[in-house]
């Protein structure tokens, strides 16, 4: 292995003649880096952070580890391609545990409504809560599995960066009613409120605004009942190492604690990274995992683009951002018996508050939590009896002229989310040995997200497919974009599609020595 020394160009790896630099650790990132290891590149991933994952990273702090981001892993079968397509078994090194319910959504009239695994308990539930509305759950249901079939395993799956790729799928969208809202889809089929609710809120699982993103996306309630919603076992951290373990045994290198600066361009073709300290890395490809947004305004700042000026990137829509509050109390785990893994708690607005986070950008004193009990299914997240939670908001990200100064508001709004969650875990707040808390500044800095968006880019109809960042850059020859704020979008099924489309277009590597 050749050593690094700052401000020479040099081949990262002796032995082979095609070599990539992947800008990025999170699970887009380093499914990139798998697949390109597989293909025979000599990979080397670059990360600014401590540890790989990106948003599917941890923390641990007093005992309790707290996971950043995802929660729920639906698709399972995306992973165990990726690892077949590296020749190897993914439940030899990742434990997924089948969860159910999946989630348990709760109103302020007291009602409860699970989602369950087994179609007859589902149907169950769905007859107990919103009889009126069962005729039209099933319709829904039907519609949720064509979507799926057109748009994860048919239009996700293929590259979209030629107008032609997105004119070819056309009398789909328009088939399918692509042009209709997830909000407005399922409003057409059941009538109850709060099942409205239930079965459109999925959107902001990958920062859309249910009012507003395209009915397509009502194919993640297909996924979760075709495929189940799975916790991994040691958090979606041990997948993020189980995955830069792949990387290293197939030869690759993983390097922290390292900012890229810049993409390096010559002759219009990217052929390596500058990092922040200096070092130069050149490589024959690169994939960048970072956002989109920041790729092409920071990391390639002199180069014109054709597409995706700072002026478009301004213009485009980015999803909400995110107030998450990682804490961990003590001796609680015999408590609150009926708080299940993942419940939704709403506050006493739906569309009142989506228009809040998304159209008026305002920061609203009532809010709906997402709340995660991981220590329910793994007791590795906190010291014996105690537990591990986070409780997520959705609010608005920082593109307003105003934006929420969260240095001020911290204290403020976590106190007002306390109040909501005493309602759910009474008396916890005096057991809170372990805190953490996210803001969108904190993912501004930390994941250089634009915005502080939660998701990168906010997945509209004008924002996707072929409208989305391509995963062959549109700017520069041999740059290549994965993750989020790429087709197909957010989601960690979504992020290791995007190298699933990536090993498509790149081309096979040279191999051997000379
Ligand atoms: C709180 C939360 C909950 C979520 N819940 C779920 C869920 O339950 N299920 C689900 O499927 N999805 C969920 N998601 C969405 C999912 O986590 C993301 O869409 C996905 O993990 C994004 O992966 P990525 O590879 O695109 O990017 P990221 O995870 O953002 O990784 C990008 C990486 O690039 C690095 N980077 C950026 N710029 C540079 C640079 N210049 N130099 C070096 N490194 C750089 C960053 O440090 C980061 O590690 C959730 C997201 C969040 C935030």
């Amino acid at each position: 292995m050749t050593r690094l020394e700052p401000n020479l160009k040099i081949p990262l790896v002796s032995h082979a003649k095609s070599s990539a630099v992947v800008i990025g650790a999170g699970l887009g990132g380093l499914s990139a880096a798998m697949r390109l290891g597989a293909k025979g590149y000599s990979v080397t991933i670059i990360d600014r952070l401590d540890r790989v994952g990106g948003r599917g990273s941890s923390v641990t702090k007093n005992g309790f580890r707290f996971d950043l981001g995802p929660t729920i892993l639906t698709v399972p079968q995306v992973f165990e391609k990726l690892w077949a397509d590296c020749g190897r078994e993914f439940s030899a090194d990742v434990n997924l545990v089948p969860l159910d319910p999946f989630y348990e959504i709760r109103w302020q009239d007291g009602s409860r409504f699970q989602v369950r695994r087994d179609e007859k308990d589902m149907l169950a539930e769905v007859t107990r809560n919103f009889p009126q509305d069962l005729k039209g759950y099933l319709k829904f249901l039907d519609d949720c599995e064509k979507r799926y079939v057109f748009g994860f395993e048919g239009l996700g799956r293929k590259p979209m960066n030629k107008l032609w790729d997105l004119v070819k799928e056309l009398p789909g969208f328009i088939r399918l009613r692509a042009d209709r809202s997830v909000y407005a889809h399922v409003s057409a089929r059941v009538k109850d409120p709060k099942f409205r609710m239930a079965l459109s809120f999925h959107p902001l699982f990958i920062g859309g605004d249910p009012r507003n993103v395209t009915s397509m996306y009502i194919l993640v309630s297909h996924l979760e009942k075709a495929f189940g919603v799975h916790y991994v076992k040691g958090g979606v951290q041990a997948l993020a190492d189980a995955m830069a373990n792949v990387v290293k045994e197939q030869g690759g290198q993983v390097l922290l604690n390292s900012n890229v600066a810049r993409i390096s361009v010559n002759n219009h073709k990217s052929d390596g990274v500058i990092l922040e300290n200096g070092l130069n890395l050149n490589a024959d490809i690169v994939v960048s995992n970072a956002d989109p947004g920041w790729t092409y305004d920071k990391l390639l700042p002199a180069h014109k683009k054709r597409r995706w000026s700072r002026n478009k990137l301004k213009k485009s829509r980015w999803s909400m951002g995110l107030f998450v509050w990682y804490f961990g109390t003590r001796n609680t785990k015999k408590k609150w018996q009926d708080v299940g893994h993942h419940t939704i708690i709403n506050g006493p607005r739906y569309r009142g508050l989506l228009s809040d986070i998304f159209d008026r950008c305002y920061l609203a004193d009532d809010m709906s939590i997402y709340l995660h009990r991981p220590s329910i299914t793994d007791s590795s997240v906190a010291p014996e009896g105690s537990d591990c939670f986070y409780a997520l908001s959705p609010v608005p990200n920082l593109k307003t002229s105003t934006p929420v100064d969260w240095c001020k508001e911290l204290e403020i709004y976590k106190n007002k989310m306390r109040e909501v969650l005493e309602e759910t875990i009474p008396g916890f707040s005096s057991e809170v040995v372990a805190e953490h808390v996210l803001t969108p500044e904190d993912f501004e800095k930390r994941y250089l997200s634009p915005y502080g968006a939660g998701f990168s880019l906010e997945p509209r109809i004008f924002q996707s497919a072929w409208f989305r960042p391509h995963n062959i850059s549109e700017e520069i020859e041999n740059l290549y974009l994965v993750g989020a704020g790429t087709h197909p979008g957010a989601g960690i099924p979504s992020v290791v599609t995007s190298s699933e489309v990536l090993a498509q277009l790149v081309t096979d590597p040279v191999i051997g020595g000379s």
